[in-house]
């Protein structure tokens, strides 16, 4: 896991803030500070927090009863000093005293507000930004080992689709397909769900459905979305539509046209291609079709550490792709109060293309009896 966390990453990490004007950046628990250090941190009401001056010597601030687990981190390997504060402490004191008087300081996007106001309190004259738009670029570019690591999930989560007809039968309730799926996330080598959805017949329609008591009915049309995170935290995130004995000829119809859609995209990412003309590769066929208005999301979101992160694949990007940016292909064709369907893929963008994370199962339509 050593060589998810090059020991230069800091550095970069620092000469990215000072182009940025920060001074130090405070990273809570998160993918940031994971990316950084490799611990797994606990999101606790206890401060736990990176500090990293731009310019000086990182300092790894935790609870004392948290300091053997982020020694056991790859944090400690990385020479990082390791700051513990008692219960009687005041941590956002302690993280003052480390940083001087810095003039801009980048917290982590995802902080929580008590902390982001605390760390106003303990520094008054420092301006607060975010650190996201220092580290975005760097986390954007995957190293060959992080791919290597999305490469694992994704083919562990393939795994899992492989399996598919052992659970998704008509007469049993999406949650019942979908606590079995579950389980099978784990025994496939995650170590987390992040999400599992069975949308049948009508539930299809809206992406985001998760699970419902709803009977799987025969010939229904069956979205299935599903991702985990692995042991060394890198996500997968894979989508298959399945029909559960013959689907009605509408959707076959339409889901031959999105299958077309999704490998258009996939086929159009190399290195300086926008995301917005992924995104149009596959929207503009799946319009010529007359589906155009039930297409109701942008193409795909970047992965890694975090299910979704940059780049977005959506109108309106226009940042050129380059090499080790990872993200999902995954257009959809939703009927209100009918079926839909989505195919997801995650990709890498190479020097001479792209590589597809997910090869280990079809995208044609799997009909399952
Ligand atoms: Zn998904
Ligand atoms: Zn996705």
């Amino acid at each position: 896991m050593a060589d998810l966390y090059p020991a230069d990453r800091l550095t970069t990490a620092q000469q990215a803030a000072d182009r940025a004007g920060l001074d130090a950046l405070l990273l809570t628990p998160g993918a940031d500070l994971r990316y950084l250090t490799g611990y797994d941190a606990k999101p606790l009401e206890r401060l736990t927090c990176l500090v990293l001056p731009t310019h000086g010597e990182p300092v790894l601030v935790v609870p004392r009863l948290e300091r053997a687990a982020a020694t056991a981190s790859p944090a400690s390997m990385l020479g990082i000093e390791i700051a513990t504060h008692e219960e009687t402490d005041d941590a956002y004191a302690l993280v003052a005293g480390i940083l001087g008087a810095p003039g801009t300081i980048g917290l982590a996007n995802r902080m929580w507000a008590e902390q982001v106001l605390r760390f106003a309190a303990a520094l008054p004259d420092a301006k607060q930004e975010l650190a996201g738009p220092a580290l975005r670029e760097l986390r954007m570019r995957k190293t060959p080992e992080e791919v290597d690591a999305l490469r694992r999930a994704g083919a562990a989560i393939d795994r899992v689709h492989n399996r598919m007809g052992e659970w998704l039968r008509a007469g049993r309730t999406e949650a019942e397909v979908g606590h079995d799926i579950a389980d099978a996330i784990l025994a496939e080598g995650h170590a987390q769900v992040n999400f599992v959805i069975v949308g049948s017949g009508p539930n299809g329609a809206s992406p985001h459905h998760e699970l419902s008591n709803r009977i799987v009915l025969d010939g229904d049309p069956v979205v299935v979305d599903i991702g985990g995170s692995m042991p060394d935290g890198y996500c997968s995130d894979c989508t298959r539509t399945y029909a559960v004995g013959a689907p009605p000829q509408e959707f076959s119809d339409y889901y031959a046209v999105l299958q077309a859609a999704q490998q258009a995209a996939c086929q159009v990412v190399r290195p300086g291609v926008t995301p917005e003309s992924v995104d149009a590769a596959a929207r503009d066929i799946i319009a010529a079709a007359g589906y155009g208005p039930q297409f109701i999301h942008r193409t795909g979101h970047g992965i890694g550490l975090e299910e979704h992160e940059d780049p977005y694949i959506v109108g309106g990007n226009t940042e050129p792709l380059s090499v080790g940016n990872a993200f999902s292909i995954e257009p959809g064709i939703y009927l209100e109060d009918s079926h839909g369907a989505r195919i997801e893929d995650i990709v890498v963008v190479t020097e001479d293309g792209h590589t597809n994370l997910d090869p280990g199962c079809t995208r044609d339509l799997v009909v399952l009896d």
